[in-house]
């Protein structure tokens, strides 16, 4: 199928040509007739999928094509209330969302704005009343423009709820009822969720009206494109191999994640003292700070970022090549949305996670999850010291001197992953 065949306004084929694609992924062949045909849309997908143009596109063509759109109404007026309400769960979801919306629509006559948290308010309200048509959220934001009368929700013709299930997580839903409260009962609602929980599937009832649904990635499984490895070594080796990695297979673009922000932060500045430019991303830093190292990353001016989960939800980041689990997360749902950041749309990917003993754990949890098992690699010079197993008690021995217990256990491969190079190859994106 080509986008061509979706009946899209030609400004957006167009637009979406510029971009270089013509073939829809599997969602946004899925998702773009259910909207273009009014429908609310239940969608699981992850990041990665294409998601954003499957809605983002259809929405356009609706605004531009509904009963307000001819010359003499509410789109040629200058200042226009939103007719479509994106909210997203963070800041940088938020921005990548509205600059989505800005590449596919700017051939069209249509205003975009995100406002988020963490920056002034006052620009905000001043583009606000200029007027907007699609305009894209975080939920706490908004509802402070709403409280300052700032923002008329009482036109909003569609709604999209992005990466619910993280809004869910990050304690939204409290904040996303009163915002469904504020909006006309006649409007078209779209679901994205990379995961279908109860939670959710709740959220979903109380929303939705006969949802079209829509599941391409079947849930909590990986991208196939993505090569996933763990490399077993000791803690307290694990700065020493990450910057080996980093010295022996030439990575660049590589998004680490790192547990704590505290540890995002230590990990950074280890890494750059190496002489590999990083910098770090969390919850902590000013949005200036994010934004900066984010531009600076896809720049290629940093060759790591150092991210936390919350942190890394929403980059959007064309072919990412690597990403690496400096320690593994807790939650293992976790570890699909990380690798989701590499191998997206179809490129190749991988995923290396560095694993001490004292994470084994979360590995069983994480294989449990994506019903396989993750190929160990042992890197020679960082094998995992001999743990001892439980056995039998023994007499008490004199304790031994000198040699830390630095030797391989018998494992079944001692090759480095896989080069690099064979994973770059066949980039689609500019
Ligand atoms: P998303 O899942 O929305 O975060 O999109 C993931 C990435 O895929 C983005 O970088 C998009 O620019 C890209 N993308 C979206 N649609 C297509 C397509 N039809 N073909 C190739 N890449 C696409």
């Amino acid at each position: 199928m080509l986008f061509s065949e979706l009946g899209l306004k030609a400004e957006i084929q167009r637009a979406v040509a510029e971009q270089g694609y013509d073939t829809p992924t599997p969602i946004q062949q899925q998702a773009i007739p259910a909207v273009l045909a009014g429908h609310d849309l239940m969608a699981t997908a992850q990041t990665g999928t294409g998601k954003t143009a499957g809605f983002t596109l259809p929405i356009l063509h609706r605004l531009v094509s509904g009963p307000n759109s001819g010359p003499n109404d509410r789109l040629a007026r200058v200042a226009r209330t939103p007719r479509v309400l994106v909210l997203a769960p963070t800041r940088e979801l938020a921005i990548q969302v509205e600059e989505s919306v800005r590449t596919y629509g700017k051939h069209l006559p249509i205003n975009s704005l995100a406002v988020f948290g963490g920056v002034g308010i006052n620009p905000q309200i001043a583009n606000l009343r200029r007027g907007v048509d699609i305009l894209v959220a975080t939920p706490g934001r908004l509802l402070d423009h709403v409280q300052q009368k700032t923002v008329d929700l009482s036109g909003i013709e569609i709604f999209v709820l992005d990466e619910a299930d993280r809004m869910l997580d990050m304690g939204f839903i409290r904040d996303i009822r009163k915002v469904i409260a504020l909006l006309p009962k006649q409007r078209q609602n779209l679901l994205f969720s990379a995961t279908f929980s109860l939670e959710i599937r709740e959220l979903a009832a109380g929303l939705l009206h006969q949802p079209v649904s829509v599941d391409v990635a079947p849930r909590n499984t990986a991208a196939e494109t993505v090569t996933q490895k763990v490399i077993e070594t000791n803690r307290e080796q694990k700065k020493e191999l990450l910057q080996h990695l980093f010295a022996t297979r030439g990575l660049h673009q590589v998004l680490v994640f790192a547990r704590t922000k505290h540890g995002a932060d230590a990990l950074a500045r280890t890494l750059d003292k190496a002489g590999i430019k990083a910098a770090a991303i969390h919850g902590d830093k000013s949005q200036g700070a994010r934004t900066r190292a984010l531009g600076d990353f896809k720049d290629g001016k940093l060759t790591a970022l150092v991210a936390t989960d919350i942190a890394a939800r929403g980059i959007d980041i064309d072919a990412l090549p690597y990403v690496i689990n400096y320690e593994l997360p807790n939650v293992a749902e976790d570890y699909v949305h990380r690798i989701g950041r590499t191998g997206r749309a179809g490129m190749a990917g991988e995923a290396i996670s560095l694993v001490c003993h004292d994470e084994r754990g979360n590995l069983k949890d994480i294989e449990k999850l994506i019903k396989r098992s993750i190929e160990r690699v042992v890197v020679p010079g960082f094998e995992p010291a001999a743990v001892a197993a439980p056995r039998p008690p023994q007499p008490p021995r004199p304790p031994r001197s000198g040699q830390p217990s630095g030797r391989a256990p018998g494992r079944k491969g001692t090759a480095q992953p896989g080069g690099p190079a064979q994973h770059r190859s066949g980039s689609r994106h500019r």
